[in-house]
């Protein structure tokens, strides 16, 4: 089976191939065609955002492909900046100016409602107009002040209370095997080993 990857980002694409080394399936990625479409994220939440993401590629391609979507959610924000993750602080910010606009807004706020989680969703979508979705989360508490320089994003303020660290503190095998992408990817993995025995002709 060939699998394309509704994606550009190297590092992205460099986990999920590690995710689906032992299967047998044929990973292609944005960069092996130049026939596809800039693809928008306007939807209002994670779910839409992948499969449109993952129903475009299809369509441009004619192949399968999957898409992920994720973001930060905040409880004592309402879920933001969730979809919006990426350009919180405006649609050219970058990490530390999206993170010190959290800061900002939870000033004073204590400990025990700064909980958030980091949220992704895969959508895969199949030549023949069948869409899958796997999600993953990872629970959280937002911290006073940014620490570790691992990561990416909002990794220096979210804290994993089970050890006590941020995202950019803890050892990327540790953040790779708890993430919230780690987990969508997993169940992924299921969906997709269940498309090749379809193709095999399996039940
Ligand atoms: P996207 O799914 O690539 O659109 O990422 C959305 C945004 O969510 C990123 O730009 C980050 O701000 C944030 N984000 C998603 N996953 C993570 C993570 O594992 N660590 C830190 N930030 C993340």
């Amino acid at each position: 089976m060939r699998l394309v990857i509704a994606s550009r980002n190297q590092g992205k694409i460099r986990e999920i191939k590690a995710m689906l080394s032992d299967m047998p399936v044929e990973i292609l990625s944005l960069s092996d065609f130049d026939n596809i479409p800039e693809l928008a994220e306007e939807g209002s939440t994670f779910q839409e955002n992948a499969a449109q993401k993952a129903r475009s590629v299809m369509l441009a391609t004619g192949l399968t492909a999957l898409a992920d979507d994720s973001g930060l959610e905040v409880d004592y924000l309402g879920g933001a900046p969730g979809v919006y993750s990426a350009r919180f602080a405006g649609a050219k910010a970058n990490d530390a100016a999206n993170n010190y606009k959290l800061l900002k807004l939870l000033t004073g706020v204590p400990r025990e409602k700064r909980t958030a989680r980091f949220v992704c969703v895969i959508a895969i979508a199949t030549p023949d107009g069948q869409l899958y979705y796997s999600e993953g989360k990872c629970e959280g508490v937002i911290g006073f002040k940014p620490a570790g320089d691992g990561g990416f994003g909002y990794d220096p303020l979210f804290i994993v209370p089970q050890y006590g660290q941020t995202f950019a503190q803890l050892p990327p095998d540790i953040k790779n095997s708890i993430s919230h992408r780690a987990q969508a990817l997993t169940l992924a993995r299921e969906i997709i080993a269940g498309l090749v025995n379809e193709e095999r002709g399996g039940v």
